[in-house]
């Protein structure tokens, strides 16, 4: 039989499901990726993700031929809707099988729904694996069968579980020679930018290389300082991360390859590696809370937490275009939020003190910040991301509890004590001296002259005054307590 793999966020050709299923159950495969119109509309017209997709099909497309070993091979690749192109691109080469790798977002769902009627309704068959993540959906179950929703007996319960046969890489290469050539009227190069309508971004100019070969990149040069990581990720001004979520995102690396790199060296007593190896197992962990209660994605994963008045109307507006903007008055928050916009990127910690600030500073709808993050992260993906937001706003399963509330300052003095991420990214601050970078508006005056600052003017006063805002707060979240 002829079977069609069907790319979507698995975009390596090495260790992967689908491909190795679609390999050994059929004599002739060939492989797609298709700009999904559905999802390409709703982006601005310079997206670094479709950039970053770009740029690593293109490396896909080399590796597919490679592990061919024939030129002719290769990836197929088609713009348009693709619950109609796969099945129409099916029936052109006659194959009697789709293979896919899960995607468990609720349109991802609903779209591989649709290709699955449409599949069948010609005699064909969508098969799908899982492939994203070490374990998903019911893998990991509690002792009565239910799904966790506290992460840490969750992680013992998925540690226990992690037996060699689930890190084990899908030997793709094994049946490689059934890769087929593609017709000859697919032989097209990986369309460039301007033809899928977009328009180029920084992506080149940052270190965030894509594809394949970034993934690598990356990796190597994270495993030589791996052993610091629990030390070192709390602090946005040293590199600390691994900075592979983007690859972990758009499956460029292997989650296996990395969990089983990061168990290899967690066992042989490197604390930094258990560490890294516990922030995948969050990742699978929000992954299958979205899978087992996906109304997360529009309302708290608490319900008692949807009856919280947000603050509303033009001075919410306002208060969130200044969030957005990196206006707030509250250097570290700035910082964070110009790093976001201007590389993608934010590190996890500044992802928790800016989701705080607007929800608990500023009074704000976590929602609307998780759709910010959802337009300028390169790595954003809709299970974190909203894990991410409803841990910030106390809303979700092992939230933090709503009474927590990080002061901006604190957190600045903590984990930015020399305030080098800060002068980094608010370039008007780069001359404010010592401790006064933390929060300028308690600067001496004598060092804001000399720094040539005038606060208002070169750097915002701060928008809200902490202390009120922590009352207010406390006040807005007060419908949330148990009755009695
Ligand atoms: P590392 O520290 O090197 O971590 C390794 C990998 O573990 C990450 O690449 C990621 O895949 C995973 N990971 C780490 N922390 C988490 C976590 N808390 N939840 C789930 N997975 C995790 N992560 C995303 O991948 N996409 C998002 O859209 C996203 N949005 C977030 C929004 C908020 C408000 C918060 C608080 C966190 C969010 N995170 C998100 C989680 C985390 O901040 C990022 O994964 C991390 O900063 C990515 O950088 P890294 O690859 O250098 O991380």
């Amino acid at each position: 039989p002829v079977g069609l793999v069907w790319f979507r966020r698995d975009l390596r050709a090495s260790d992967h499901a689908a491909l190795y299923h679609a390999l050994r159950e059929c004599a002739q495969v060939h492989c797609v990726f298709v700009f999904d119109t559905e999802i390409l509309t709703n982006l601005p017209r310079a997206d670094m993700r479709v950039e970053f997709i770009r740029e690593s099909l293109v490396q896909l497309d080399e590796a597919l031929r490679a592990l061919a070993g024939c030129a002719e091979a290769g990836l197929i690749v088609r713009h348009g809707l693709a619950s109609d192109e796969v099945p129409r691109l099916a029936e052109a080469l006659g194959a009697q099988a789709v293979y896919a790798n899960h995607d468990d977002e609720p349109q991802a769902l609903a779209r591989d729904a649709r290709v699955r009627t449409a599949l069948a309704g010609a005699g064909r068959r969508l098969h799908t694996f899982k492939d994203h993540v070490v374990f998903e959906r019911s893998e990991v179950l509690t002792q009565s069968g239910a799904p966790y929703s506290v992460f840490t007996p969750y992680k013992a319960a998925w540690l226990r579980k992690l037996e060699p046969f689930y890190l084990t890489a899908y030997p793709t290469e094994r049946h490689a020679h059934r890769l087929a050539r593609r017709p000859p009227g697919e032989r097209r190069p990986v369309p460039a930018l301007d033809a899928l309508g977009f328009l180029p971004t920084r992506l080149s100019s940052l270190r965030m290389p894509p594809g394949l070969h970034g993934a690598q990149q990356l990796l190597d040069e994270f495993l030589t300082r791996i052993d610091q990581y629990h030390t070192a990720r709390d602090y946005p001004a040293v590199k600390g991360p691994s900075y592979l979520s983007a690859h972990l995102r758009f499956g460029t690396l292997s989650p296996r390859l990395a969990a089983g790199l990061a168990q290899q060296l967690s066992l042989a007593g490197q604390p930094g590696a258990a560490t890294w190896l516990s922030e995948l197992v969050w990742r699978d962990f929000y992954v299958q809370i979205l899978a087992h209660h996906p109304h997360v994605a529009t309302r708290s994963f608490k319900p008692a937490y949807d009856a919280i008045s947000w603050e509303s109307g033009p001075r919410a507006e306002a208060l969130f275009l200044a969030w957005c903007e990196g206006r707030t008055g509250y250097p570290l928050v700035d910082a964070a939020m110009a790093q976001l916009n201007q590389t993608g990127y934010m590190h996890n910690r500044l992802r928790m003190v800016t989701a705080s600030f607007l929800v608990k500073d500023l009074g704000i709808d976590w929602r609307w910040g998780e759709r910010y993050f959802a337009e300028k992260l390169t790595d954003y993906d809709l299970a974190a991301n909203n894990g991410g937001w409803q841990w910030a706003s106390s809303s979700g399963c092992d939230a933090q509890p709503y009474f927590r509330i990080f002061n901006p300052v604190t957190q600045s003095e903590k984990f930015d004590p020399e305030g080098r991420f800060i002068r980094r990214y608010l370039p008007a601050l780069a001359a404010l001296p010592g401790p006064a970078v933390h929060a300028p508006w308690r600067a001496r005056p004598l060092d804001l002259a000399e720094a040539g600052i005038t606060l208002g003017r070169d750097y915002p006063l701060p928008l809200v005054d902490h202390d009120a805002a922590r009352q207010r707060t406390l006040e807005r979240y007060a419908v949330v307590r148990a009755p009695g």
